[in-house]
């Protein structure tokens, strides 16, 4: 299983996203980062929701949790 969390800088909000799924585009950009921060944010991988959920935590607890409602559905109760 893979899940990337979209750290979100402007909207200061961490995105939890299970892959494959059609919102979830990690790509390396000028402005957000993949597994590190640039301005706007980035892409994190992680093996387990819990992994992610520490990360979240650990480095941006003032950011909002939100799983989304796409990929995360049959998984809310883990969450
Ligand atoms: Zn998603």
């Amino acid at each position: 299983m893979k899940y990337w969390l979209n750290i979100d800088k402007s909207s200061k909000t961490t995105k939890l996203h299970k892959d494959p799924c059609r919102f979830c585009k990690p790509h390396n950009q000028s402005n957000k980062g993949i597994n590190g921060l640039k301005r706007l944010g980035g892409w994190f991988r992680f093996k387990t929701i819990a992994e992610a959920k520490t990360y979240h935590k650990n480095h941006h607890p003032e950011y909002l949790w939100h799983p989304c409602r796409i990929c995360t559905k049959k998984l809310e109760a883990n969450l």
